[in-house]
């Protein structure tokens, strides 16, 4: 592949060059007050893009994946019930840890290309009278398959219930990207990571703790020591890491969140969803389907594309690493060699992602799928040209 060209897997995405200078930094001694002047703006300003008020944010050297176990080991114990569905690769690997942390996880069997079924949660959570279940689980964007979640919705089925059951959401291909409302939702612990919305390189988890949650932090017993929270806690009181903080990466993070503010995340959002739209005008002028399986379901950080019968979807994303120095994501899991995907978040404007747009079309038309030279990337055009100048557009 070719570093000059613009990545288009789901993460890690495109860092603004701006970003890459802040991440490189010389050294400086974390436990002077320089760290401070990085690290607390870095708090607010992650508050700020979870829209929480009343949450306290914690940043760990680790990755999205350090967040999940940040999330349950804090707050639960072993053989605590956990309530989740399964609709692709991610909220897979969400319960799969679960598991491995003795944890009795309930799964609500869902296709992939379907989102979270909020009716059924309600239905088991209005059932558990004795308020066994301990936290519901929920990935707001399912990036193996680009299925946008309602979380309002899953907030509804627990409060339709009655159930005092934590919220916890997998934020991770979402924040930054689509309107995620921390407090709004009643969301109890956000997990993120550095590498996706916020532009950076990976090795950040960022997580949201609700006030619930810090309670229950209290009196789980599942074991952590790097990932404590209450050690992190505590040394922020005093603008300090309980361990060597990734300096690098937290001063990343501070220009980070500063831009997504800077531009608005109202505007950010609507920036992702019209690069998505074109995407999707591209994908249906190619006569070919989306995984997710309703429009409300879209997701605008990603669009796994179904390959017509007979095809391999493998192959497009080789041939185009190959042939044109361009990376997309392959399918994960149920749905390998049947979808590959566009990721369309982060670092992006309308004219990279015609770049990608057109090098998907040749790589198909090179591999003799029913696809014509141009369709896709006239549709996509048609669109990014009309749309330029939309109310929102004009705002920012
Ligand atoms: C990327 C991703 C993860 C995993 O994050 P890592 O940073 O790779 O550990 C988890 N959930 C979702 C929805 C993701 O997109």
């Amino acid at each position: 592949m070719s570093t000059q060209n613009p990545i288009f897997i789901p993460g890690p995405t495109n860092i603004p060059e701006v970003l890459r200078k802040a991440v490189d930094m010389p050294t400086i001694d974390h436990r002077s007050p320089l760290f401070g002047k990085i690290l607390r703006p870095v708090l607010e300003n992650v508050k700020k893009v979870l829209k929480t008020a009343h949450a306290h944010v914690f940043v760990f050297p680790s990755t999205g994946t350090g967040g999940w176990e940040v999330a349950i080991t804090n707050t639960l114990s072993p053989g605590d019930k956990v309530l989740a569905t399964c609709n692709g690769m991610f909220s897979y690997r969400w319960i799969d840890m679960c598991r491995r942390h003795q944890l009795d996880v309930t799964v609500v069997p869902q296709s992939w290309g379907d989102g979270i079924p909020a009716d059924q949660f309600a239905e088991i959570l209005t059932a558990d009278k004795e308020h066994q279940i301990k936290v519901v689980l929920a990935t707001h964007n399912e990036t193996a398959t680009g299925v946008k979640s309602d979380i309002a919705a899953v907030r509804r089925a627990l409060d339709v219930a009655k159930h005092p059951a934590l919220l916890f959401v997998d934020g991770v291909s979402s924040i930054g990207s689509m309107d995620f409302r921390m407090d709004e939702w009643g969301v109890d612990v956000t997990v993120c990571g550095s590498q996706k919305g916020f532009m950076l390189p990976p090795g950040l988890a960022i997580v949201g703790f609700s006030p619930r949650a810090l309670a229950a932090v209290e009196t789980a017993k599942l074991s952590r020591t790097f990932f404590d929270v209450r050690d992190m806690a505590k040394a922020y009181d005093n603008s300090g890491f309980p361990y060597t903080p990734p300096v690098g990466l937290l001063n990343g993070l501070k220009l980070a969140t500063e831009m997504l503010l800077e531009e608005g995340l109202e505007n950010v959002f609507s920036r992702h969803h019209r690069i998505a739209e074109g995407v999707r005008q591209a994908v249906g002028a190619w006569g070919l389907q989306l995984c997710a399986v309703r429009p409300e379901l879209y997701s605008d950080s990603v669009s796994a594309i179904r390959v017509p019968q007979g095809f391999d979807a493998n192959r497009v994303v080789a041939h185009a690493l190959n042939t044109y120095g361009v990376a997309f994501g392959t399918g994960l899991g149920e749905v390998a060699g049947k979808v590959f995907r566009i990721g369309h978040l982060g670092s992006l404007t309308d004219v990279m992602a015609l770049s990608g747009i057109a090098t998907a079309e040749m790589v198909m038309v090179d591999l003799g799928f029913p696809v014509k030279l141009g369709s896709g990337t006239a549709a996509a055009q048609e669109y990014y040209r009309l749309s330029v100048g939309s109310p929102q557009k004009k705002a920012a």
